[in-house]
C-alpha cells in the first residue's frame, strides 16, 4: 500500500509513522519544517516561553520561601533563544523518526491532480509527480487576519510574529481573549509589556464556564492586564508610533503592538479540492465521515483541517486513525473527551459538558468541587488559587469536569479518563489518590459530589 501525506504537523507526521508501522510505503510532503504549526509556531514554542515566565515568577517569590534571589531580571532574546533550540531539537528527532520508519520526506508544497496522484512543486520550482493508492491531507491552519486589522506582521502581528520578537513591546492590544490571546497576553504582561485584551464574548476564555474564566481574570486583573469584553473593534490606524485602537463602545486604546488572536482557519490553499469534488462546508472546512474519509474515496483529511477542535493532541489522534482506515481497519474517531488545556498562570483545563452547557442542553447534573486553597500540597508549593469541578449526571457518571490552578492541565487527565470511559464519581472517588499531591483535589471533588468531602 503507497500512501500519500500531504503535511507534516502532528496530524500528518503521526499518520506517517502509524502507516509505516502497519506496512505502508509512506511518502509525506513538507512545504516548510516537519512538525507543522504546533511544533514550530504553537504548543512548544508558546509553551517554551510560558515556562520561562513561570522561573521569572518562581525566582521573585522566591523570598517567601526563604531563598533570596535579588537581582532577578529577563532578557527576552535569551529566552527566544532557547525557544528556539529546543524547537530545532524536538524538529530533529521527527526527521530521525521519518528515517528510522522508512518514511520518505519530500520539500515542497502539495497539491492534488486526481484522486492517486499529488504533485509537488519544489523550491527550485520543479515539479514531481506522485502516485499512490491512498492520500491524507493535513495541511493544518492559519491566522485569520480580516483586512480591517491591516496586519503588517510588524506592529500587527500574529502569534506566529509575536513567538519571535527579541525586546517586549511597550504596549499591546491584544484582540481576542481565547486560549492564544491569554497564553501570550500573560507572558508578555510578565514580560514588562503593558496588555490591553478585547473579546467580544461576554467573557474571556468563550467556551468555558463563567466561573472557570473568572478565577483567571482575577489573577489577570492582579497582574494590571486590562481586559474588555462584550466589546470588540472598530477601526485599527497603523501610525509611525503605534496603533490606535478604536473599540465598539468608542474607547480609543493606543500601543506600540496589536496581536490578533481572533481564531484560525484551515489551511485549503493550492490544494485544488473543488477541481476533484472534495466537499467543503460552510465554515470552510473539509467534511470528512466518521472515519476521516472525505467525500472523495480514498482521500482523507485531519486536524485542523476538518471541523474538530483546533488542537494538536486532536489531530494526531486523527492521523492515526485515518492511517489505521487507510491501511483497512475500520476506526471510528470519537471526540467524546477532548481535553481543553490554558497554560496560562493559573492553568485552565477541562474536558467534557460545561455546567452552562449542561443546563442549555436540559442534562439533569450534579456539581462537586474543591479550592486548592485547602489542600496541603498547594500551600507546600504556595499555589492556592482555584479549584477542581466535577459535573456528574443523573447516574453519577462523570461527563465533565474543569481544574483552574497548579498543574491542571496535567491533573486534568484522570478526569479525562473517567469521561472517556464513563466512570462514575463514586468509583473514581474510591481510588486512594497520594498525599500530598494536587491530585487530591479531584478526589475531594468527586467526593463533594456525594457531599462527602472530607476537607472541605
Ligand atoms: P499543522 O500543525 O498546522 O501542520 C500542517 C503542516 O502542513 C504545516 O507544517 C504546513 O507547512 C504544511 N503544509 C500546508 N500546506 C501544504 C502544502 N500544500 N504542501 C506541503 N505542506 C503543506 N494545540 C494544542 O493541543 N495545545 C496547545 O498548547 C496549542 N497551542 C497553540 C499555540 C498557538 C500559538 C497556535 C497557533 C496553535 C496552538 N495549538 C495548540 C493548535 C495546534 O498547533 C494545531 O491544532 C495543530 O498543529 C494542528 O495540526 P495539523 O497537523 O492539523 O496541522
Amino acid at each position: 500500500m503507497r500512501i500519500t501525506i500531504i503535511g507534516a504537523g502532528p496530524g500528518g507526521y503521526e499518520a506517517a509513522i502509524m502507516a509505516a508501522k502497519l506496512g505502508a510505503e509512506v511518502t509525506v510532503i513538507e512545504k516548510n519544517v516537519v512538525g507543522g504549526t504546533c511544533l514550530n509556531i504553537g504548543c512548544i514554542p508558546t509553551k517554551a516561553l510560558l515556562a520561562s515566565a513561570d522561573v521569572l515568577t518562581t525566582s521573585l517569590e522566591a523570598a517567601k520561601f526563604g531563598v533570596f534571589n535579588d537581582h532577578t531580571t529577563v532578557d527576552l532574546k535569551q529566552i527566544i533563544e532557547r525557544k528556539d533550540k529546543l524547537v530545532s531539537g524536538l524538529v530533529k528527532g521527527i526527521e530521525f523518526l521519518f528515517e528510522s520508519n522508512g518514511i520518505n520526506l519530500v520539500r515542497g508544497i502539495g497539491k492534488l491532480i486526481d484522486f492517486q496522484t499529488v504533485e509537488v512543486k519544489h523550491d527550485d520550482g520543479s515539479v514531481e509527480k506522485l502516485v499512490s493508492d491512498k492520500i491524507l491531507l493535513a495541511t493544518g491552519s492559519a491566522p485569520i487576519c480580516p483586512e480591517m486589522f491591516h496586519y503588517d506582521g510588524k506592529k500587527v502581528i500574529t502569534s506566529t510574529e509575536a513567538l519571535a520578537l527579541k525586546m517586549p513591546p511597550k504596549s499591546m492590544v491584544v484582540v481576542g481573549g481565547g486560549v492564544i490571546g491569554c497564553e501570550l497576553g500573560q507572558f508578555f504582561s510578565r514580560m514588562g509589556t503593558k496588555i490591553t485584551i478585547v473579546e467580544m464574548a461576554d467573557q474571556i476564555l468563550m467556551v468555558e464556564d463563567e466561573s472557570v474564566a473568572k478565577q483567571l481574570l482575577r489573577q489577570f486583573k492582579r497582574e494590571k492586564i486590562k481586559v474588555f469584553t462584550a466589546n470588540g473593534v472598530a477601526d485599527v490606524n497603523v501610525q509611525d508610533a503605534g496603533v490606535v485602537v478604536t473599540l465598539k463602545n468608542g474607547e480609543i486604546l493606543e500601543a506600540e503592538m496589536m496581536l490578533l488572536s481572533i481564531g484560525r482557519s484551515s489551511y485549503l490553499k493550492g490544494l485544488n479540492l473543488e477541481e476533484l469534488g472534495i466537499k467543503i462546508d460552510r465554515q470552510g472546512h473539509i467534511e470528512v465521515d466518521d472515519t476521516l474519509e472525505t467525500s472523495v474515496k480514498g482521500i482523507y483529511a485531519v486536524g485542523d483541517l476538518i471541523n474538530t477542535p483546533f488542537l494538536a493532541h486532536v489531530a494526531s489522534k486523527e492521523g492515526i486513525i485515518a492511517a489505521e482506515n487507510m491501511l483497512g481497519k475500520n476506526k471510528t474517531a470519537v471526540h467524546k473527551a477532548v481535553p481543553r488545556c490554558v497554560y496560562t498562570d493559573p492553568q485552565v483545563a477541562a474536558v467534557g459538558v460545561t455546567e452552562k452547557e449542561a443546563q442549555k442542553r436540559g442534562i439533569p447534573y450534579k456539581i462537586g468541587s474543591f479550592d486548592f486553597r485547602a489542600l496541603g500540597k498547594a500551600q507546600i508549593i504556595g499555589k492556592i488559587q482555584g479549584q477542581v469541578k466535577v459535573i456528574v449526571d443523573e447516574k453519577d457518571v462523570v461527563i465533565g469536569a474543569s481544574i483552574v490552578g497548579p498543574e491542571a492541565t496535567d491533573l486534568l487527565t484522570e478526569l479525562t479518563v473517567a469521561v472517556h470511559l464513563g466512570l462514575t464519581a463514586a468509583v473514581l472517588g474510591d481510588v486512594i489518590h497520594p498525599h500530598p499531591t494536587l491530585s487530591e483535589a479531584i478526589m475531594e471533588a468527586l467526593h463533594d459530589v456525594h457531599g462527602k468531602s472530607i476537607n472541605k
